[in-house]
């Protein structure tokens, strides 16, 4: 388990936020889940999130990004989801990448591509998505600078995690 001086919130942390905080707890700390749990490999489900073949990705510090275009109004970053079954994951996993592209001077807008639904939604960093960010962000410290992880709680998601022998057993 990492030393607690050393947390800080990454694009999987905000994802997890958004789909169980005791995983987000259990991630911070690199809790290591059930090696014969198939989910074992935690990249796995964001990744079978989105489609490999329409991706292309480049890496920003520990950032990875997908399609990366400059707009008529500047860079645009996106990101090709199956589906918006995790859209809240989604949607603030991109703004936390916009954000840090801001941090580094860099001024980008996002956009959610779900082509399955014909789906697409822009991404602004405005007022109302930052305060949101501010608030997860600020919500993960607090969890993960818990002495215990939060009390498991049955979700649709449990079946998919690597941590349910850890949770359920
Ligand atoms: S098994 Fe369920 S409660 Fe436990 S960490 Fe995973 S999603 Fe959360």
């Amino acid at each position: 388990m990492s030393n607690p001086s050393n947390l800080h919130v990454t694009g999987t942390l905000i994802w997890y936020y958004y789909i169980c905080h005791r995983e987000v707890w259990l991630m911070a700390r690199n809790v290591v889940p059930d090696q014969d749990n198939p989910n074992v490999d935690l990249g796995r489900f964001i990744q079978d999130q989105t489609y490999q073949r329409e991706k292309k990705e480049i890496s920003f510090g520990n950032i990875k990004l997908d399609i990366i275009k400059k707009g008529k109004d500047g860079l645009v970053i996106g990101e090709v989801k199956k589906s918006s079954k995790f859209e809240a994951s989604a949607r603030m996993q991109l703004a936390f990448y916009l954000s840090e592209l801001e941090k580094a001077g860099l001024k980008a807008r996002g956009e959610l591509f779900f082509p399955k639904e014909k789906k697409r939604e822009a991404l602004e960093l405005n007022s109302e998505l930052r305060a949101e960010l501010d608030s997860a962000v600020r919500d993960i410290l607090r969890i993960a600078y818990l002495d215990q992880p939060p009390e498991p709680m049955k979700c649709k998601w449990c079946k998919n995690c690597a941590y349910a022998e850890f949770c359920w057993a």
